[in-house]
């Protein structure tokens, strides 16, 4: 009888890294998404000197990806 073959979750490389993005709280306007966190923290600012809004909701996601490997 076959072990049964151990599932393992890893961080995803092979793709873009983690996504940064950061939405307006007041008008729901959003800064697009970036691979670093520092374009949508410049985007909060120069909208926030624009609209007076001052609340953001910041938006990580992350990838992962699912291995079978050996037990
Ligand atoms: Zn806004």
């Amino acid at each position: 009888m076959r072990r049964p073959r151990l599932w393992t979750l890893r961080e995803d490389r092979s793709g873009s890294g983690p996504i940064t993005e950061a939405e307006c709280t007041t008008c729901l306007e959003g800064s697009g998404a970036a691979d670093g966190g520092r374009g949508p923290a410049v985007w909060c600012l120069a909208h926030a000197q624009a609209t007076g809004h001052t609340g953001f909701r910041r938006i990580r996601t992350d990838f992962f990806r699912a291995s079978c490997g050996s037990p």
